[in-house]
């Protein structure tokens, strides 16, 4: 028995899950994240061909500027969205 090991990983697995994935982006604009299917594959070949990087906070600054939001995942948007909905 041995209640304080489990409580400690219990706090672990909670705080991985509050992690964000990170903000990816092509070279012409489309951004996702780094969950499963929402941007390609890291280091593929479609990522490299469409030139995908991962957004530094000064991307995610300059962003806001141009476009007047915040970067968000195309495809973490959406779903958000489809939430909301129903
Ligand atoms: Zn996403």
């Amino acid at each position: 028995m041995r209640p304080r090991g489990e409580s400690h990983a219990e706090s672990r697995c909670r705080m991985n899950a509050e992690k964000k994935p990170t903000l990816v982006w092509s070279e012409d604009g489309q951004i996702g994240c780094t969950l499963p299917t929402h941007a390609p594959y890291a280091w593929s070949d479609t990522w490299s061909s469409e030139r995908w990087r991962p957004m530094t906070l000064s991307d995610r600054v300059q962003f806001e500027a141009e476009v007047g939001r915040a970067p968000e995942c195309e495809s973490c948007a959406a779903m958000a969205r489809q939430e909301a909905r129903s």
